[in-house]
């Protein structure tokens, strides 16, 4: 049978990663986070002093740059240069440094050969930014997710309360979604954007469940 593959587009905090994840596991097929893959990038950077603005060395790093995806049950592991980073890239330094590794096109071409090699082999629910505009135009299903600006930053927020990190306040996590917000909608390369024949879905006065019966009464039909 042929792969399946499920595209799920949207900005910081509209519910992708939540609902990405129980598609996948009601469908029994893998997860790709490929927001994972522009914040080991950015890692990577961070640790060598570059600038994630700096494309002509950026465009030197990703040629050599050794990621690997890994799944234990259905969670995905990350690894960079062989060390699983899959914790260390979910700092607030690292989401604007993805954000700006992101806008630069050498980047992005290596990201999504990667992506597209895994699509290929497996059926999969990716989630990102350009999936179902760029990365698989073909795809079964595209559904793009929204929400309010101010409920995205609540949930942000409310995350990292929950994982024990009280570094930013709500103010900052707000400022921080709207910069990237502006940053992945401008840039001039595979903006984010929702395709013509994505599925919007705003998730600002639904629960996680609703979103998710939606998109699964979706991907049967
Ligand atoms: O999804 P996540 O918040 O982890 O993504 C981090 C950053 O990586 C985003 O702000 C975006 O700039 C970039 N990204 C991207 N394209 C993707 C996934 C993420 O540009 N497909």
């Amino acid at each position: 049978m042929a792969n399946i593959n499920i595209a799920i587009d949207g900005p910081a905090g509209a519910g992708k990663s939540t609902i990405a994840k129980m598609v996948s596991k009601s469908l029994d097929i893998i997860y790709l986070d490929t927001g994972a893959m522009y914040r080991a990038v950015a890692l990577k950077a961070i640790n060598e002093g570059i600038d994630t603005l700096d494309r002509e060395k950026l465009a030197v790093l990703v040629k050599v740059i050794d990621i690997k995806i890994t799944y234990s049950g259905s969670e995905q592991h990350i690894f960079l240069d062989g060390k699983d980073v899959s914790k260390l890239i979910r700092t607030p330094e690292i989401s604007i440094g993805a954000s700006n590794v992101g806008t630069i096109p050498e980047v992005r071409m290596k990201m999504v050969e990667l992506q597209r090699k895994i699509a290929e082999e497996n059926s999969v629910v990716m989630d990102g930014r350009d999936i179902g505009t760029y990365v698989l135009p073909n795809a079964n299903l595209k559904i793009f997710l929204t929400a309010s600006l101010e409920e995205r930053a609540k949930r942000r927020y409310q995350e990292q309360i929950e994982k024990g990190n009280t570094g930013l306040s709500l103010e900052e996590v707000m400022k921080d979604i709207e910069y990237r917000d502006r940053n992945d909608s401008s840039r001039a390369f595979a903006p984010l954007s929702k395709a013509a024949d994505a599925v919007e879905i705003d998730t600002t006065k639904l629960t996680i469940e609703e979103v998710a019966q939606k998109i699964m009464l979706l991907a049967r039909g």
